[in-house]
């Protein structure tokens, strides 16, 4: 029901009415309750036209600066002051989000963290998926947007155990073909090369129920494919549209919500081709922030709401504000 005068001020002398008569507090409220020293879980949840949606925080990482390229220190600190960040860029740390769509009739999961490939700090997907009022073997559709540990970890466990036993898994052709590639495996230095031997542990338990992405559009009713190339070959937004209204999955078209926004051509140490990651920043930063469509983040700070807009040659973003009808 609206507020309006008569009946905010109806309802504010009942109210005084009734602390009139009540009896004096007793002295247990004053005694000091124990710190929790903990944040609750990270779940949030709004609606995409009649698809509702829940961003699912697996956890943080450390950003360390030698990891982006184009990065300069003094220009880092004026833009994470700028942002209301904490200006030391020994500090700056990133979210991992995924993303768990309900169709009505379909579980959708997008992206599943990192499992415990990463440290400590992270790896909570499953944990706080459970927490949301979720069964993962109730999910019908696991889809990443690439694969790169930070996405595949909660895929399946080390010694090959879906961790979706009933799900199909769905990615893009581009992505899935180069990690599975010999020759640009051996190609990538040394300490990459981890990367594809875990792309590849981490999707074989699927290797029957699997399907690739070729072109952009709809590959599943309310989901299109949107090739983003550059931080991987295949990487691979996903539009989720129903009811005239949409939200677009980014990926990790922005590592650092806090750095590449106001700094877009800066790129990160894991862009399988930074020119091209660059590039394709640029144009789909410029789309959005035109079409003022809503963007979800995997590494945006939790849950990875928000609107792009364009000032200048750079960007702002504004995360959206807790929806509170679902
Ligand atoms: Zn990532």
């Amino acid at each position: 029901m609206p507020i309006t005068r008569r009946s905010f001020f109806s309802r504010t002398a009942a109210i005084a009415g009734a602390a009139a008569i009540t009896p004096v507090l007793s002295s247990s409220v004053y005694s000091a309750a124990p710190k929790l020293g903990s944040q609750v879980p990270g779940i949030y949840r709004f609606n995409v036209g009649d698809i509702e949606v829940s961003a699912i925080l697996d956890g943080y990482l450390a950003l360390d600066p030698a990891l982006v390229t184009g990065f300069d220190q003094q220009t880092a600190a004026d833009t994470l002051e700028h942002n209301f960040r904490d200006p030391n860029t020994e500090k700056m740390t990133i979210s991992v989000n995924g993303f768990i769509a309900n169709t009505g009739d379909k579980l959708i999961v997008i992206d599943t963290g990192t499992d415990d490939l990463l440290g400590p700090t992270a790896g909570r997907f499953h944990q706080n998926l459970k927490r949301a009022g979720y069964n993962a073997a109730d999910v019908d559709t696991v889809i990443l947007t690439h694969l790169h540990v930070d996405h595949i970890g909660g895929l399946a466990t080390k010694s090959g155990e879906k961790l979706f036993p009933n799900a199909e898994f769905i990615t893009h052709k581009l992505d899935y073909d180069f990690w599975h590639d010999d020759g640009y495996r051996s190609q990538s230095p040394k300490s990459l090369q981890g990367f594809f031997d875990l792309a590849r542990t981490y999707s074989a338990p699927y290797k029957n129920r699997t399907t690739l992405v070729e072109k952009d559009g709809e590959f599943l009713k309310g989901f299109d494919a949107v090739h983003l190339p550059g931080h991987t070959p295949g990487h691979m937004g996903i539009r989720i549209h129903s009811n005239n209204e949409e939200v677009l999955i980014w990926g990790d078209t922005v590592n650092s919500s806090a750095l590449q926004f106001g700094n877009p051509d800066w790129t990160i140490a894991f862009d399988t081709d930074q020119e091209m990651a660059r590039q394709t920043r640029r144009k789909i930063m410029d789309r959005v922030s035109s079409d003022r469509t809503p963007v979800l983040g995997i590494h945006h700070a939790f849950p990875g709401l928000g609107h792009v807009r364009r000032i200048g040659d750079a960007y702002a973003y504004h995360q959206s504000p807790w929806q509170h009808k679902i």
